[in-house]
């Protein structure tokens, strides 16, 4: 017995380590044939099982025959593809990624492909409400449909049931391209399938003198005759005829084009549309202006020397014009471009004005994007297809499967929507961008009006190069910007609500002119505290530790952190008095003040409460363009990139929450966020207004901002950074624990600063409890270890995964979640 398994053994000589899409550090290793050896590739995908019953979709990062020394190796089900999905080049940045941040590689490989690429045995099916066509189903496929009639959901453990059979992947793949289905994260946006529906000639009738056979067939149905002639007359067209062109056409209905086929004197086929099409010409480029042309000259010759530079150019200044000349260049060279954005659903303006100059050649990866049309992109990417030589997205566009890189293009590249924060891998786009790049051998362009200090250093220490661009288009001066100061104003009674007198002036000689006024006001809902004006009580969040904000559109308390939401009490929940009142403000009480200030007007707000579903912005954005909105009031939004003509006033309502946020890039922030809203005022030919409303207007950053000081600013952060130990000069990593029990977490958090500092000493800081402990019924302590110029950031994480590997081998801290996040701000 035990000879002949070792015989067994000896024949199951290939092998492949792969990634399971499942946060386990460690790859595994399952055995195939020589057969599947030699057809499969790194960057395949195979379904494999994994623990009890599960199956998973796996991807192949290597094939070789060294037996596992550990277990046995179990037999994959089978290969889910005919060639690679992964390149290796991604493979390589994958391991970066993983070992700069600290995750898995199952972390990374759940991140960067589409969740359609991921099926296993727990994923839940739904049915895609608004697909009919049923004809292009095959047998096996309409069981499925059948059975999703009568379920509205499946997993795929309940669907190898239905067809009695393990091997489901590949089918519900198909489904999933016919977009007959769609998987669980996916539903917040139905879309509208696009396999549209052809019709063409039985091949039985493909001749051309079939149309005599075929009149003759059907001389007693007129109607199918008419089809069948209307058939021959836009055959002469020598298109595709759809069949939905052919019932117009014809009068008829589907129904009869439906019997044809059953005659088999048509039949329907598809062809694959891609779903995001750009209709219209293609423009010349701009012609650059003198101060354009410098700053592209320098970024050339500024490319000789560093693969990365920082274009610093002013607000409004062309830094877009300028970009558009360099993807030409690259294109021309036949390398593909990548364009990154911090929030892809703000920038339909930008991705407009690309889509004028490069036309078909650009594609948009967005995570609002129906699973089919990312996958669309990433198979566009993947085989260089000529719609895919831009592509534009927010951060999650750098997992694409570039083949070809020439130029990466990271566009406000200040924002902190390029960080991921939640879930793993915790990283930074415009960092990962860089890597990619060097991977690619290609340039690296950052742009921004008001660069994070740490690309600015970068710059100023030569690692980067920097070129700077400080007039604005057309020469219109920057904005003019004044400082209200609001405690005055309230102590002389010259508030009307939370308009100071000068800025209602300014308003109105705005609005007399016909020009739109923008006001940004950082925080949504109506009012962020509701308290009891008896006994200081305000409700809070069951699930977390915060107050709720008050909306009043529907009278709803909401949590920001979980979306719990209820009614607005009518008495206080502590001491039961009818004096619950409402303390500071958010866009939507500013919304509504604005009503009866200007009731003449149309405002129009931007908050994430307005702009749900795809288009959400889009709508907005347009209505602004075309003027029908003259005030629009949002929060901090309005500060990407948006490129409005007429806008002339911007006003602030209240900077002091962003200058006293307790985090040591707070006013670095803060003086981007202003500069970036001002930068919307006075784009075209007048100068633009900029009212700040503030109780301290002697504020450093305030004065910073009001005279366009980044050096300033700059100067000065980069000090308290150097004295507080903060980056650019040390690094941080900070680590959460989070769970329900709060003495775990305590006990967990004390044990782990304890091992921590006798490594890393004074640089450890905590353990601290953020501002909000407890979200989602976990509470949270953190640790920051921080780490000095000279101190080796390999070193460290080294021994920090040794005292996480520790810490995880304590059964009472096992259930924590033990959370790691590298360069977390
Ligand atoms: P930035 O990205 O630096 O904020 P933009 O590229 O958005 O600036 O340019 C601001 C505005 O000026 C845009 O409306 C743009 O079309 C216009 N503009 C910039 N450069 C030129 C140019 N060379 N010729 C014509 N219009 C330009
Ligand atoms: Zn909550």
């Amino acid at each position: 017995m035990l000879s002949f398994e070792l015989d067994l053994n000896c024949l199951a000589i290939y092998f492949i380590d792969v990634i399971l899409p499942i946060p386990i550090q460690k790859t595994f290793t399952y055995s195939v044939t020589k057969e599947e050896a030699d057809f499969l590739k790194t960057g395949m995908r195979v379904a494999v099982s994994f623990g009890k019953s599960k199956m998973y979709s796996a991807l192949v990062l290597n094939i070789h025959q060294t037996a596992p020394t550990l277990y046995e190796a179990k037999e994959i089900h089978q290969i889910l593809d005919e060639s690679p999905i992964v390149t290796e080049k991604q493979l390589k940045h994958w391991q970066w990624i993983s070992s700069y941040y600290m995750c898995s590689l199952g972390d990374v490989y759940r991140a960067a492909v589409p969740s359609a690429f991921l099926l296993e045995s727990e994923t839940i099916i739904y049915r895609n409400e608004s697909f009919t066509d049923i004809d292009i189903l095959t047998d096996e496929e309409y069981l499925i449909y059948e059975a999703l009639q009568r379920q509205s959901q499946l997993t795929l453990h309940e669907i190898a049931e239905v067809l009695d059979r393990k091997k489901v992947l590949p089918i519900i793949n198909r489904l999933i391209e016919k977009s007959v289905l769609y998987v669980k994260e996916e539903i917040y946006e139905t879309y509208k399938p696009k396999l549209v529906k052809y019709v063409r000639l039985h091949k039985d009738y493909q001749s051309d003198e079939s149309l005599q056979e075929l009149l003759s067939k059907l001389s007693r149905a007129k109607k199918q005759r008419d089809v069948v002639l209307t058939f021959f007359q836009l055959k002469t067209e020598k298109k595709p005829i759809k069949a939905k062109t052919l019932s117009e056409k014809s009068g008829v209905s589907a129904q009869i084009i439906k019997a044809l086929v059953d005659k088999e004197v048509f039949e329907f086929y598809h062809i694959q549309t891609d779903r995001v099409q750009f209709k219209g010409d293609e423009n010349p480029l701009k012609n650059l202006n003198e101060y354009q042309v410098k700053a592209l000259d320098e970024i050339e010759e500024s490319f000789k020397e560093h693969d990365i530079t920082l274009l610093h150019g002013v607000t409004s200044s062309g830094k877009t014009e300028v970009y558009t000349k360099f993807i030409k260049k690259v294109l021309e060279t036949g390398q593909q471009v990548l364009f990154l954005l911090p929030e892809i659903a703000l920038t339909t303006q930008i991705i407009k004005r690309l889509q004028n100059y490069f036309g078909n050649q650009i594609s948009v990866f967005h995570s609002k994007y129906s699973v089919n049309e990312r996958v669309e992109v990433w198979n566009n990417v993947l085989n260089n297809k000529v719609k895919a030589q831009i592509i534009l997205g927010a951060r999650s566009t750098i997992f694409l499967p570039f083949s070809n890189l020439g130029l990466i293009i990271v566009d406000e590249e200040h924002e902190v929507s390029y960080k991921q924060f939640e879930p793993s891998p915790r990283y930074n786009a415009r960092d990962a961008a860089v890597v990619l790049g060097k991977l690619h051998k290609a340039k690296i362009l950052l742009g921004s009006a008001t660069p994070s200090i740490e690309t600015k250093f970068n710059a100023t220490q030569n690692k980067y190069g920097l070129v700077h661009l400080n007039r604005r288009h057309g020469n219109v001066q920057m904005p003019k910007i004044e400082l209200i100061d609001i405690k005055q104003k309230r102590r002389k009674k010259e508030m009307v609500g939370h308009f100071s007198d000068r800025l209602i002036q300014l308003m109105n000689e705005v609005l007399e002119e016909k020009k739109q006024i923008i006001l940004f006001q950082n925080r949504r809902g109506f009012s962020p505290i509701v308290e009891c004006t008896t006994c200081g009580h305000s409700p809070q969040c069951p699930n977390c530790d915060v107050s709720l904000t008050y909306h009043k559109y529907n009278n709803q308390l909401k949590c920001h952190y979980c979306h719990y939401q209820r009614a607005m009490p009518n008495s206080c929940g502590a001491c039961g008095n009818s004096t619950l009142d409402t303390k500071g403000f958010g866009t939507e009480q500013i919304e509504l003040e604005l009503k009866e200030l200007f009731p003449n007007h149309n405002i129009g707000r931007m908050d994430s409460d307005t702009t749900k579903g795809k288009f959400g912005y889009q709508k907005i954005i347009e209505s602004f363009e075309s003027q029908e909105i003259d005030i629009l009031v949002g929060t901090q939004m309005l500060s990407k990139g948006l490129d409005f003509n007429n806008v002339l006033l911007v006003g602030i309502l209240s900077a002091d929450t962003m200058l006293n946020y307790p985090d040591f890039r707070a006013h670095e922030r803060a003086f981007q966020l202003m500069v970036q809203v001002s930068g919307r005022a006075g784009r075209s030919q007048k100068q633009g207004m900029v009212a700040i409303q503030t109780y301290n207007p002697y504020h450093q950053i305030l004065q910073q901002v009001s005279t366009n000081s980044y050096g300033e600013m700059y100067a000065e952060q980069l000090q308290d950074r150097w004295q507080y130990h903060y980056p650019p000069y040390y690094r941080l990593i900070k680590i959460t624990l989070k769970h329900r029990d709060y003495t775990k977490v305590n006990e967990g958090i004390n044990w782990l600063a304890r091992a921590l500092q006798n490594v890393f000493f004074e640089n450890v800081l905590g353990p601290t409890a953020p501002a909000v402990s407890r979200v989602r019924n976990q509470y949270i302590k953190n640790l920051m270890i921080k780490i000095p110029p000279k101190q080796s950031l390999a070193k460290t994480k080294e021994h920090l995964q040794k005292i996480k590997t520790t810490f995880e081998a304590v059964k009472e801290f096992r259930p924590i979640r033990f959370i790691v996040d590298i360069d977390a701000y």
